[in-house]
């Protein structure tokens, strides 16, 4: 019997605020001595009042919008009542039944016929404390008490790990873009939970039950939780049991899961509005604001540099490096009034992420536009793309420059090409001339190239030598190939 996983998402995102959800006290608590982040409300001292984090509130709004949800106008808090020992309050502010965005999309790619993953909700809470188990006793630490949390949740319209990779990274890119967190998934700023039930493939209903697994600290793990309760379903199912309903904790790093309690009912949770905080009203004026102060989203921003002839793997890779994104975008505007400058961006994206990455590695350049300014290196790009300068010079001028800060502007990049002899030969007679003699050098070259067509590039090579490093590599491996080709004849 086939059957297929069917998979829903809660993600948990730390949002990033100077003070926690509902008090003054810092929630930048990462690295802090345990208790040096509580205040009365967090620790949920009798008496103590909430006060609601106006940026928090519009980091889940700004998040919503970019996931293309509704937004509940009219919305508020809850209460949902458990006991835990790192919930000092007995209960934790959330939402219930107003989540601040419903019914969003994420689209897991570019392509008209991507998948489509739905999200059912995204809403405000406030995060716990931390318990810390020790052999004989349990240390409690409330930093973590009362920071932020947005929770997203999507509906069970994953079938795979494939497409909860690229939802992951993709959604990381939206919270990046936006602000709302640094979604560090070491820090726990971004955790996932899964749930999980298996159909037989063909069967349309939603299975009868469903399994939740909590607190998955990282992609990796979440992967093979996935294949683990995938296998130990099936093995229920096949004996014509059902899996329990229930709640699973992971065991370590290897993605076992464990039984932790039967799966509680929202009833369970005796879920009451918040009496403390009134109600919110949010009008259109105040919503449009926040919608324009959303940025260019990470998958717009693919498709405009695809749009502009940047090859895909090339556009995907700066999107998601902030710092070489910046460098493109400084490109970008400095040849945005010129279509034959703009024709060279392909080029300049490939040296940004090939010969400036490297050289940027091993500290000979950094990102920063005064030391090779845009018209700089789109001019290199130019010469590269005429055959004047090949992949050799365009090395020796880029550590140049970052040796030297050398080429501040067009000017001093021509002189230093034009004193250190770095244009490519062009001279077709002068290039036949070497190409005759380096085959000629060789009288099994016809023999070789028969048994070998790749033998060519040893003859660019030595061409190469010849031209003392100036050759064109691809004019060469033209010529060598074809005066070969002849000699076949
Ligand atoms: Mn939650």
């Amino acid at each position: 019997m086939q059957y297929e996983p069917i998979i829903g998402l809660e993600i948990h995102i730390q949002a990033k605020t100077k003070s926690k959800m509902f008090s003054r006290v810092s929630a930048e608590y990462w690295g802090k001595p345990p208790n040096s982040c509580v205040d009365p409300v967090s620790l949920g001292l009798p008496g103590a009042l909430p006060v609601p984090n106006k940026k928090a509130i519009e980091h889940c709004i700004k998040l919503s919008l970019a996931l293309g949800c509704e937004i509940n106008q009219e919305t508020k808090f809850d209460r949902k009542n458990y006991f835990y020992p790192d919930l000092p309050k007995g209960y934790q502010i959330s939402q219930y039944d107003q989540p601040i965005g419903f019914e969003g999309e994420l689209k897991l790619g570019l392509e008209s016929d991507a998948k489509v993953i739905k999200i059912t909700r995204v809403h405000m809470e406030e995060d716990t404390g931390k318990s810390i188990h020790m052999e004989n006793e349990t240390l409690l630490d409330f930093n973590k008490a009362g920071v932020p949390l947005i929770e997203v949740v999507t509906e069970p319209d994953f079938r795979n790990g494939i497409e909860i990779d690229i939802f992951a990274k993709q959604l990381r890119q939206i919270v990046r873009t936006l602000g709302v967190s640094d979604a560090d998934m070491e820090k726990g700023q971004m955790r996932y939970e899964l749930n999980i039930s298996l159909r037989k493939i063909g069967e349309k209903e939603l299975p009868n039950y469903k399994v939740e697994i909590k607190n998955i600290g990282s992609i990796s793990v979440l992967q093979k939780v996935l294949d683990f309760e995938v296998n130990r379903q099936k093995e229920i199912l096949v004996t014509g049991k059902a899996p329990v309903q229930e709640t699973r904790g992971v065991r370590d790093m290897t993605g076992q899961t464990y039984s932790q309690r039967l799966k509680e009912e929202a009833n369970d949770y005796r879920y009451f509005p918040e009496p403390d905080i009134p109600p919110f009203h949010f009008t259109d004026e105040y919503l449009e604001g926040l919608k324009n102060e959303i940025p260019e989203l990470p998958m717009q921003r693919q498709k405009r540099y695809m749009g502009l002839g940047i090859a895909e793997d090339i556009a995907e890779t700066i999107i998601n490096d902030e710092i070489k994104l910046n460098y493109l975008e400084q490109v970008i505007e400095f040849t945005k009034n010129d279509k034959s400058l703009l024709e060279r961006l392909p080029t300049v994206a490939k040296f940004i992420i090939s010969k400036l990455s490297g050289l940027s590695e091993e500290d000979k350049f950094d990102y920063q536009i005064s030391t090779l300014p845009a018209a700089v290196i789109i001019r290199i790009a130019e010469l590269r793309d005429a055959g004047e300068i090949n992949s050799n010079t365009i090395n020796q001028i880029l550590e140049a420059s970052a040796a030297t800060g050398k080429f501040s502007d067009l000017k001093s990049l021509n002189d230093y090409i034009n004193q250190e002899g770095l244009k490519t030969n062009t001279d077709e007679s002068q290039v036949n001339v070497v190409v005759e003699k380096v085959i000629a050098a060789e009288p099994d070259a016809k023999e070789r190239f028969k048994k070998n067509p790749k033998v060519t590039m040893y003859f660019v090579g030595q061409a190469m030598k010849e031209l003392r490093g100036k050759g064109d590599a691809k004019v060469l491996q033209e010529l060598i190939e074809k005066r070969l080709q002849e000699l076949q004849d």
